[in-house]
């Protein structure tokens, strides 16, 4: 920390993201990347718009918005995309949230949240979950207060249904609420449809997981005009082309291919219901995760040996030393020949 930083800052914990190690080849089952590339299209789109890179990307993204108001079934106006979606709920939260008005949501949840309230000098209300890690619904209808919830929620991968997002939005008309749904396409229920019903709804997507784009970061905030409108006066007081010109063109190809990525993403399920199952045979408690990761704890082994046991073995997981889920791993999931690997590694560490 320099003399020059300014004192609000003092103590303040950024975001760690998780490992992208360099010195060696891993079985990478740590970020929740999708194991598969994108497709040549896709590919071959990115790479023709690598030619104009001189010119500045459409600050409007008009292409990609009418490519995404065709999947999403709402009209282009309410879709703004972003440099993924954490940027979305960065903007979110400094469009909706201050000092005095204070942001809500589940104490065991996405890293960044508690984060982007630091950051933006929000006060958090972290609502405890239930014991078996669900989130109560309840505990959000008539809160009147903003609220983000992940469905599903992460590192649990354990779902609200529609209807529960729908009572918590109905119940909370004087404030925002934030449907993070990073993980939807794996197996739970999108909101994306109670929007068009609930002006204060934000639904945000990620097409790092589901549409094989991690790494041109790519999001959306989907909500009506009104809201989208005061997201923008965030996006072009911070940063107008945030989108950049080869991921506008990937994310406008894979647009267009949406089916490919959805059998990826039931490819991805199969994989995540084999290994939960094989965990389970080895004694294993794992959530009743919907999305691409499980999350598993052993009586017989803490989280964070093996977690240390696995990457030793060149198998890379996430451990959380979150007090309350120190005990578990979050497991990203890959092919299923990556999968068989994990649970082999898995069953070798219990035995050894
Ligand atoms: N929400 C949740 C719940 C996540 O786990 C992640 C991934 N770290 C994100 C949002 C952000 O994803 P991205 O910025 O890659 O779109």
């Amino acid at each position: 920390m320099s003399v020059y930083l300014n004192s609000r800052f003092a103590g303040f914990e950024s975001y760690v993201p998780g490992e992208q190690p360099q010195d060696r080849k891993y079985i990478k089952l740590n970020t929740n990347e999708s194991p598969f590339p994108p497709s040549q299209v896709v590919i071959d789109a990115a790479a023709r718009a690598a030619g104009e890179l001189n010119l500045y990307s459409d600050p409007e993204c008009v292409q990609l918005r009418k490519a995404a108001s065709q999947v999403f079934g709402v009209p282009a106006e309410w879709i703004l995309p972003v440099n993924g979606s954490d940027e979305i709920l960065d903007f979110a939260f400094m469009a909706f949230c201050g000092k005095d008005a204070p942001i809500a949501y589940p104490e065991i949840s996405y890293g960044f949240y508690p984060v982007l309230s630091g950051l933006h000098g929000i006060p958090a209300i972290e609502v405890p979950l239930k014991d078996d890690f669900s989130i109560d619904y309840m505990d959000y209808v008539e809160l009147h207060q903003n609220i983000v919830i992940a469905n599903p929620n992460a590192p649990t991968g354990l779902v609200l249904t529609r209807d529960q997002v729908e009572e918590i939005v109905r119940s909370n008309p004087d404030n925002v609420v934030i449907i993070d749904e990073a993980y939807v396409e794996f197996g739970g229920e999108s909101s994306i449809g109670l929007v068009e019903k609930y002006p204060n709804l934000l639904v945000t997507r990620t097409f790092s997981k589901s549409h094989s784009l991690a790494g041109a970061r790519l999001g959306f905030g989907i909500a009506q005009s009104t809201l989208i409108a005061d997201l923008n006066m965030i996006k072009y007081s911070t940063n107008p082309y945030n989108v950049n010109r080869m991921t506008a063109a990937a994310g406008t190809a894979a647009l267009g291919e949406n089916d490919y990525y959805l059998t990826n993403c039931g490819i991805i399920a199969a994989n995540r219901e084999y290994t939960a199952g094989g965990l389970r045979d080895m004694g294993f408690f794992v959530t009743d995760s919907k999305s691409n990761f499980l999350f598993a704890r052993s009586d017989k082994i803490p989280g964070v040996r093996l977690y240390e046991a696995l990457r030793e073995r060149g198998i890379l997981v996430r451990h959380f030393s979150k007090k309350a889920i120190e005990d578990f791993v979050r497991i990203s999931v890959g092919t299923r020949e990556q999968m068989d690997q994990l649970l082999q590694a898995v069953s070798q560490i219990l035995s050894s």
